[in-house]
């Protein structure tokens, strides 16, 4: 029989993840590893202690990025990367897979006793997920040169800000400037595992991503008119739940007739919130995500056109604010075609398909050429405990990266 600490033992990918998944696990289930903790650092130094054990130089750059550099002639690096941070009470597999993946795939390439003619990169950026300080995609928009300065105030629970979190365990937040490293990037590749059901419901075991869908974060209030649910006749009330619920149904047949357009209302509340008060305002959020740079564009005029008209025709009014709007990250042809290549290599005909979650490749693909691959996530589920992907498929995953960076880096 197999004990865990054996299997951490013998250096294989289901090994690793079983080793990771104990970092960080918290009672009733479920793992949490966040930015700028000591669970985040122990299940670093471990894949780090692991690179150095295959002969890579190991550095963590001045945002918390952990990288290990496989000696190699100078050039561009072929980096694979993703990350080591969770949700909540998150799974086992996501990020943890592209960074183990990795690993795996360097102990694949140094067996076959490849030796790369450019640089290959192996890493774990910092805080991808956001969930202690609200500030996803830390290590990545860093390492791409993107300000980062607003990110360090941002607070924990607690109170704590991220530059004493990194001043705590001995970074200086004024360095932060020197983890841009993007432009020494050639090529960027990440697995990781799918987080939707595309992939299992089909029964495809890898998806190669063309595009991460781009985002579209509103606050909308429509206000309409306060008045008594008894003695208001229908055709005199300025309801304002009433036309907020009719952009709701609006978007969701917008989106359900556009294979490429997600759209969700994650968060409503109507005032003043009385059982026998019709709702005077109505305060929502709006998710739109596009795959395309046309989708994008059209979804957002569209959705800007169909406020105005929904309040008017409804005698209310609507201000909508815009918080964030991020362009949909095509992925590079040639790295692409590198994956699918490695796949069919393996006996595997890979889907195409977007990433509707974002992922630091979104940050590296708009300054690099890069490229992502998904395996099956069973029942769609991600951010959970109930996380899982079987291991034959995380395996072949790390084969079809490591035949990919051979590929990229001879
Ligand atoms: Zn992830």
């Amino acid at each position: 029989m197999t004990t865990a600490v054996d299997a951490a033992e013998q250096h294989t990918l289901a090994g690793d993840l079983e080793a990771a998944a104990r970092i960080g696990a918290v009672d009733g289930g479920g793992i949490s590893r966040f930015a700028w903790t000591p669970e985040l650092v122990e299940v670093t130094q471990r894949v780090a202690a692991e690179l150095e054990r295959l002969g890579l130089a190991v550095e963590t750059d001045a945002a918390g990025n952990m990288i290990g550099r496989w000696p190699a002639p100078p050039g561009p690096a072929v980096m694979a990367a993703s990350h080591l941070d969770t949700v909540p009470r998150g799974g086992p597999l996501d990020g943890v897979l592209g960074v183990l993946g990795a690993v795996e795939a360097v102990r694949i390439l140094r067996r076959e006793g490849f030796e790369p003619k450019r640089p290959i990169w192996i890493g774990s950026f910092m805080d991808e997920e956001g969930s202690r300080f609200g500030t996803a995609l830390f290590g990545s928009r860093a390492f791409c040169g993107d300000d980062v300065s607003a990110a360090l105030d941002a607070r924990d629970p607690d109170g704590i800000c991220v530059r004493d979190a990194m001043r705590a365990q001995g970074f200086d937040p004024a360095r932060i400037g020197d983890a841009e490293r993007v432009d020494d990037v050639g090529a960027y590749v990440e697995l990781h595992i799918e987080q939707g059901p595309v992939l299992d419901s089909r029964g495809e075991r890898l998806g190669v991503v063309e595009a991460i869908c781009g985002v579209l974060g509103y606050r909308v209030v429509v206000h309409g008119e306060a008045n008594h649910a008894g003695t208001t006749p229908s055709e005199l009330r300025r309801d304002a739940l009433v036309g907020a619920s009719r952009i709701v149904l609006a978007l969701r047949e917008r989106a359900a007739s556009r294979p490429d357009l997600s759209a969700t209302v994650g968060r409503i509340r109507a005032l003043p919130g009385a059982t026998n008060v019709i709702p005077g305002r109505c305060e929502f959020t709006v998710d739109l995500r596009a795959a395309t740079a046309d989708a994008f564009a059209g979804a957002r005029a569209w959705f800007a056109d169909m406020v105005s008209a929904v309040v008017a025709d409804e005698a209310l009014e609507a201000t909508v604010e815009c918080d964030y709007a991020v362009p949909p990250t095509p992925m590079a042809p040639q790295v692409i075609e590198a994956f699918e290549a490695a796949a069919l290599a393996e006996g595997i005909e890979p889907v195409r398909m977007a990433s509707g979650a974002g992922h630091d490749a979104m940050n590296v693909g708009r300054r690099a050429p890069a490229g992502m691959i998904f395996v099956p996530s069973r029942g769609g589920i991600s951010h959970s405990p109930q996380e899982w992907t079987a291991t034959e498929d995380c395996e072949l995953g790390a084969r079809v990266l490591a035949s990919t960076l051979r590929r990229l880096a001879s």
